[in-house]
């Protein structure tokens, strides 16, 4: 069994920015697991598929093959075999995962994926449910959290940089909108498990936050 830490939280609470230095500080490998459910997503969206049509999605996991492979220490996903990692973070692929991944058949789909990556390296992964339902046995289990609003002008910032067009009042009812699925779900859905340690980053720098994590880990 590896060494593993769960990184829970909200849609832009910051995990994977965070999650990506522990790793780097502490060498363990960081795992992504909302990028595999935007694998997914792209998936369904090439196929035409509304998110809606629970039916066809279903039968549409049947046919995608979501596998993950580090190159020079980065995560790389591939959907049938093709590296889809630069097509996963726009708000388009955003939506369809957060919408798809409550349909439990997405969910299952991922599981052993992401408890075989555990259960054979030292990792950091970060999601929804990791320390509620992938991981109940991680050794640490954080949940990090922000405001809706802190969150909203991180996103923003994230995109303009990358010279996406984009609104704030839009990603920040994109993001209330998400917070709402992912926490009231019916399969696994968002909350701090008991254990889990909670971190606000509303007011921290992210060397504040990573030194606070590291703290608690190996
Ligand atoms: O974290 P990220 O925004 O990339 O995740 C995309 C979507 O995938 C989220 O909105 C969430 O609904 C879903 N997700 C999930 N469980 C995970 C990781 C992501 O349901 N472990």
């Amino acid at each position: 069994m590896g060494y593993n830490v769960a990184i829970d939280g909200p849609a832009g609470a910051g995990k994977s920015t965070i999650a990506k230095l522990v790793a780097k500080e502490k060498g363990y490998i960081y795992v992504d697991t909302g990028a595999m459910y935007r694998a997914l997503a792209i998936h369904f969206l090439k196929k035409g598929i509304a998110p809606e049509n629970t039916e066809d999605i279903i039968e549409a996991c049947r046919d995608a093959d979501v596998s993950i492979r580090y190159e020079n220490g980065a995560q790389q996903v591939y959907l049938n075999g093709e590296n889809v990692t630069g097509m996963l973070r726009t708000e388009e692929v955003g939506n369809m995962a957060s919408k798809t991944s409550a349909i439990p058949d997405v969910r299952e789909k991922l599981l052993e994926l992401q408890r075989a990556l555990a259960k054979e390296n030292d990792v950091i992964m970060d999601g929804r449910d990791i320390g509620t339902n992938i991981l109940p046995n991680a050794d640490v289990k954080i949940y990090l959290t922000a405001s809706v609003e802190t969150r909203a002008q991180r996103r923003y910032d994230e995109l303009k940089e990358k010279g996406e067009d984009c609104d704030l009042e839009q990603i920040a009812q994109d993001i209330k909108e998400r917070d709402e699925r992912d926490m009231n779900r019916e399969t696994a859905p968002l909350k701090k498990a008991d254990d889990a340690i909670l971190v606000d980053s509303s007011h921290m720098t992210i060397p504040q936050v990573v030194s606070e994590i590291c703290s608690h880990c190996r």
